[in-house]
């Protein structure tokens, strides 16, 4: 095969991008825009030894789990990869992901899996209650917001993101017009020139309050004041009208139902990181509020928060189902975040205690604990893997339930020794990477560990990412 010549393949497997993958004498073939069971013609564009990428030309069969994806740019914005697949395609596709892992990294054969059904959304459209949209200008030189086109900071205009609230388009539009009314410029990133950066729209499901939070390219919004790379139209705004500015948008955005949190974030670095360290308050409380289950949380601007509440509440109800707690234990939760399981299963247990690398998020999470009055959960600042042994040894504490919920490289060792070594009841594991998860199931299972119930939740419909919940049990 040489660079630029076309064939006929037909897809067989998607890969963690989301390419489709298809087999041609024995050489594998990562084509984007395709859908399992899809023929098609590619065209090859970069080859390696053993694997190629190619481009879609055309779709000769369409698979049978095969949609027009309804989203007009979703070809370009990269952020949904499965969208060109039914949902049930999409939920087949992740159980099969994590099955396959389990039984391929895990080692574990297909009976002694006991896979629950998926849990897949009712709606899986417009989940997200965070959204980030960066500012810059097309082709005419109109200002735009949207997203960054896969792999790349071109900005593809897109309003009303799918996956967003349908307050977004709104709010969007109010800046734009503000922006557009008063001369500010949105950032270039390559002169790290101009004013708008980004903006942050966040909304409690629960509670239907929204969160604004522009991320700019000075001290105020009237422009930058300290350097010498003021925009001139900037710098004769800038100095009286900053306050003027933040007057009159915070006026604009009010209209919108449900506004409840107005601010600014101070972004002056070249950096990719959205959010600047420091935020201004312009309307509200600083935060809004929402709920998981009975649980209360206050979100800033700069706070994690889970960012599908329907589907996290699913997530941590059979977190909470598995740890299965009458009210007397004593639980770990490590990696816990902002202490958003440690509070769920605190309302069961009667001890839990969480562990969290954050300085920050552990802050959010003593927080949250008080606000809702719970008096039984304390947080550790620290990594999973050294915080518990070192109280395994100096304290000798115990754990009848251990829930874990690491990022996607998945428990390290010493973290997974020290749970044989405390040998709680359960093991509860969350995970984001069904790899990871399949090998850190065969370690505790060859440490005397019984894997139970496993079950797949989708938090993020439309992209390839996979949540997954699994039961383990003490032999
Ligand atoms: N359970 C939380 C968040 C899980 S995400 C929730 O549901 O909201 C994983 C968390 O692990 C992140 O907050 C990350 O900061 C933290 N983390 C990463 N490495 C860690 C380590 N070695 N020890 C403890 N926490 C860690």
């Amino acid at each position: 095969m040489e660079k630029n010549q076309e064939f006929t393949v037909t897809i067989e497997d998607m890969n963690e991008d989301g390419a489709g993958v298809g087999k041609l004498d024995g050489y594998i073939w990562f084509i984007k825009d395709t859908v399992i069971g899809d023929v098609v013609r590619a065209k090859a564009m970069k080859m390696k030894k053993s694997y190629g990428f190619a481009r879609l030309m055309e779709v000769l069969e369409p698979s049978a789990g095969r949609v027009e994806p309804p989203c007009p740019v979703s070809r370009q914005c990269g952020g949904c990869q499965l969208q060109a697949m039914s949902y049930e395609e999409q939920l087949r596709f992740k159980e099969n992901k994590v099955l396959n892992n389990l039984m391929r990294i895990g080692k574990f054969k297909r009976d002694e899996i006991k896979m629950l059904p998926i849990m897949g959304m009712e709606n899986p459209w417009r989940y997200r209650n965070k959204a980030q949209f960066p500012f810059g200008r097309n082709k005419d030189g109109e200002i735009i917001a949207g997203f960054y086109a896969g792999r790349t900071h071109d900005i593809i205009g897109n309003d009303d993101c799918l996956l967003g609230v349908e307050e977004n388009q709104e709010i969007l539009g109010i800046i734009k017009g503000f922006m557009k009314e008063n001369g500010l410029e949105p950032y270039d990133e390559n002169a790290h020139k101009g004013l708008v950066r980004h903006v942050l729209i966040r909304k409690g499901f629960k509670t239907g309050e929204l969160m604004v939070c522009l991320v700019v390219n000075g001290r105020t919004l009237g422009g930058r004041l300290e350097d010498g790379l003021r925009d001139s139209r900037a710098d004769s705004l800038a100095d009286n009208s900053a306050d003027r500015l933040a007057g009159c948008l915070v006026e604009k955005l009010c209209q919108v139902k449900g506004m409840t949190s107005i601010s600014y974030s101070v972004n002056m670095e070249k950096t990719n990181v959205i959010m600047g360290k420091e935020v201004v308050n312009l309307y509200g409380p600083g935060y809004i509020t929402d709920y998981i289950g009975d649980v209360q949380y206050q979100i800033s601007p700069l706070s994690f928060y889970q960012v599908n509440p329907v589907q996290t509440e699913k997530l941590y109800g059979t977190a909470l189902e598995y740890a299965d707690l009458s009210g007397n234990e004593t639980v770990w939760d490590l990696y816990c975040g902002i202490g958003t399981i440690s509070l769920f299963l605190a309302q069961k247990a009667k001890k839990v205690y969480g562990v969290e690398i954050i300085p920050q998020a552990i802050e959010d999470a003593r927080r949250n604990a008080a606000l809702n009055g719970m008096d039984n959960v304390e947080f550790f600042v620290g990594k999973a893997e050294e915080v518990l042994p070192e109280q395994y040894e100096k304290n000798q504490i115990h754990a009848d339930v251990i829930v874990v919920d690491p990022p996607r490289k998945g428990c390290d060792t010493v973290c997974l020794d020290t749970i044989l070594k405390m040998r709680p009841e359960k093991v509860v594991y969350v995970s984001c990477d069904s790899a990871t998860l399949a090998r850190d199931l065969r370690y505790l299972a060859d440490g005397g560990y019984v894997v139970g119930k496993v079950r797949g939740c989708d938090m993020f419909p439309g992209t390839v990412h996979t949540e997954c919940i699994v039961e383990l049990c003490r032999k």
